[in-house]
């Protein structure tokens, strides 16, 4: 563990010893540090209240006033069994001690009257610990499995110093007013239904255009990158995902696959159990299997999966990935090296299985489209072309205010010979995905052991307005799916050639980029993404025919407006229009209707004065073609 790690995992101990003098019944799990702070999963009948957290954050005082040292013995297994029993803590420890694998240290750690089953490590005396809060409740099950028993699972956090956890403390309230789920629901900018499903994103008509506006502005850029644009299907035969090797081994990451209907009555028929279908459908034709091994120039499928044509069942699977349909279109045709690269790029929709609790509103979702694309190029095309994804990337992320980013470079593990490929290649491509890097003039780190088996990436990472990071997407270089699915080319020398694939995914997904974007901007649209860029307020009834006019003519104009017709004051109606994030709001009284204009209030800058209508739109049309970012008013000098 890192020092910080150990704090914090330290105070979990520190939270659960208070938990047991404030609630002696507590079962406890564990208790881990988390990226941000740390957690502990307690099983209690009593449901946590926010005064009960008080009532332990002032108990946890007085253990680490009490200056506890922290000590370390460890025992034989027998002996652990009686320790756990002896504290009465069995429900949950002694499922933990059977997972310690046999041959492994088994330790308890105990400070004061506390003694709990750990691997450690931990500070030394409880005083170490300087600044900590807990943080909430969640309901969470036991090993994450749903069939199990929830428990609750209490977070806190803990720092070094009183300041860093002020810091801390302030950036997560800012992100509670900037949190997606909250804001999504307010402006109604996306559903989930359980009706339809847990993880699926329903995108509402204002949700749909910043995803619709974003996907045309990325769109363009692909154009110009010479890209062509492609479409295909939601599902694939399970076969295509055996040859890619997708099925079975990602299978756990995936919706079941859908079996045909012919071999279910089969199935049915010859009263199949659900162990012998599962073999089945994960089988192959021996032929198949030797097409695929050979291929590979190694065995990636064992004899084990392979059975008589007879017992094969067909069937279909989601889609977990775009990269088959896209290679399937590339081989179509015959190619020559004067027609690489050929880049397919498809806004595609992709289904996996997370499991529900790691579910989170648009960031984790189990369907979600990617801003995907396949190029597919010779070896000495690779540098460029991961040049280009870079370049992409840094428009895009420019135009959209996040000049903050960086990029890990995921290298081959040197001491591994788990990869695919040739090595001269390997260093070719990982120093094409360093020097490409290099080239975008923002920090990056190389991480040995984090390329795929088939070849090396680049993840991107940005930092939004109140310092949070967000992993992005990749740009992933790939020897393996050429092969597997036998693609060739033919050279200048006349002979065939395997070509490389580069897959890229910069943005993740649409669902995950659009909820960066809500929390990153606050809800606050440039406006153009926002759904609504324009509002007209009358101020009475009596200017209404005008007001109307003003509206059809900005509709007219190609900008997103509508009218407030409601009969309250004008200020309840510029409230609402701030609350709603409507970037401009056009107020009409009896003297703009007479001297047919309009009087300009913008989000960011406040007041803007009286214009015509033409002007107006000229001004807001220029600002949406620009994709300006909304400029606040600079501050006034002090007199
Ligand atoms: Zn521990
Ligand atoms: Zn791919």
């Amino acid at each position: 563990m890192t020092p910080l790690q150990e704090l914090r995992h330290s105070c979990s101990h520190v939270l659960a010893t208070a938990m047991l003098r404030v609630f002696p019944e507590t079962q406890l799990d564990i208790g881990p540090p988390t990226e941000t702070g740390f957690y502990y999963d307690v099983d209690l009948d009593h449901k946590l209240t926010a005064e009960d957290l008080d009532k332990i954050e002032a108990e946890m005082k007085k253990v680490i006033d009490e200056n506890q040292a922290f000590t370390r013995r460890e025992v034989p297994r027998s002996e652990a069994v009686e320790i756990i029993r002896k504290i009465g803590q069995e429900r949950y420890k002694i499922g933990r001690l059977a997972d310690i694998p046999e041959g492994e240290a088994i330790s308890f750690y105990t400070n004061g009257e506390f003694t709990d089953l750990c691997a450690g490590t931990h500070i030394r005396y409880t005083k170490q610990i300087k600044a900590f809060k807990l943080l909430s409740i969640a309901g969470a099950y036991h090993r994450g499995d749903e069939h199990n028993k929830q428990l609750q699972r209490i977070y806190g956090t803990a720092f070094p110093s009183k300041e860093e956890l002020a810091a801390y403390l302030n950036q997560i309230e800012q992100a509670k007013l900037r949190d997606h789920r909250k804001l999504g629901k307010d402006l109604k900018l996306f559903v989930i239904d359980d009706a339809v499903g847990q993880g699926l994103i329903l995108w509402t008509p204002a949700g749909s255009v910043i995803r619709q506006e974003l996907q045309n502005f990325i769109s363009a850029e692909l154009r110009k990158q010479g890209y062509q644009q492609v479409f295909t299907p939601h599902i694939g035969r399970l076969e295509l995902y055996k040859t890619s090797g997708h099925f079975p081994y990602y299978k756990d990451a995936q919706f079941p696959p859908l079996v045909d209907q012919e071999a279910w009555g089969r199935i049915a028929n010859e009263g199949c159990s659900c162990a012998e279908l599962t073999h089945r459908v994960e089988a192959v034709s021996a032929r198949f299997a030797a097409q695929v091994n050979e291929r590979a120039g190694r065995e990636v499928i064992s004899a084990s999966r392979v059975l008589p044509d007879d017992k094969l069942v067909e069937g279909f699977l989601l889609k977990p990935m775009n990269c088959p349909h896209h290679i399937k279109i590339f081989a179509s045709q015959p190619h020559s090296y004067r027609d690489l690269p050929v880049r397919l790029a498809e806004f595609g929709t992709v289904y996996r299985w997370e499991q529900s609790g790691e579910l989170n509103g648009m960031t984790r979702v189990r369907g979600f489209t990617q801003d995907d694309a396949h190029l597919f190029c010779t070896e000495d095309q690779v540098p460029q072309e991961i040049l280009g994804c870079l370049s992409l990337v840094k428009t895009v992320l420019a135009t959209l205010g996040m000049s903050d980013y960086r990029v890990r470079v995921g290298l081959r593990d040197p001491d591994s010979a788990k990869y695919t490929g040739d090595p001269a290649n390997w260093d070719k491509a990982e120093s094409a995905c360093r020097e490409a890097a290099k080239t975008l003039g923002v920090p990056f780190t190389e991480e040995p052991g984090e390329a795929a088996f088939y070849g090396p990436k680049i993840d991107f990472v940005v930092r939004d307005v109140i310092g949070r990071e967000w992993q992005l997407g990749t740009v992933q270089v790939d020897y393996n799916l050429p092969q597997r699915f036998d693609l060739s080319y033919i050279g200048a020398d006349n002979q065939p050639h395997r070509p490389v694939m580069v897959h890229r995914a910069p943005f993740g997904s649409m669902e995950r980029f659009v909820g960066v974007l809500i929390e990153h901007f606050a809800g606050d649209f440039p406006s153009w993404l926002a759904p609504e860029q324009v509002r007209v307020l009358p101020i009475s009834d009596k200017v209404i025919d005008y007001a109307r006019e003003v509206a059809a003519r900005l509709k007219a104009g190609d900008l997103r407006a509508s009218l407030d017709e409601h009969a309250d004051k004008l200020g309840a109606k510029i409230r609402r229009a701030e609350v709603e994030k409507v970037p401009y709001a056009l107020v009409i009284g009896a003297k703009e209707a007479e001297a047919r204009s309009v009087a300009v209030r913008s989000r960011a800058r406040g007041d803007e004065g009286v214009m015509t209508v033409d002007a107006f739109i000229e001004k807001l049309r220029a600002e949406v073609a620009a994709r300006a970012l909304p400029q606040k008013k600079p501050a006034s000098a002090t007199p």
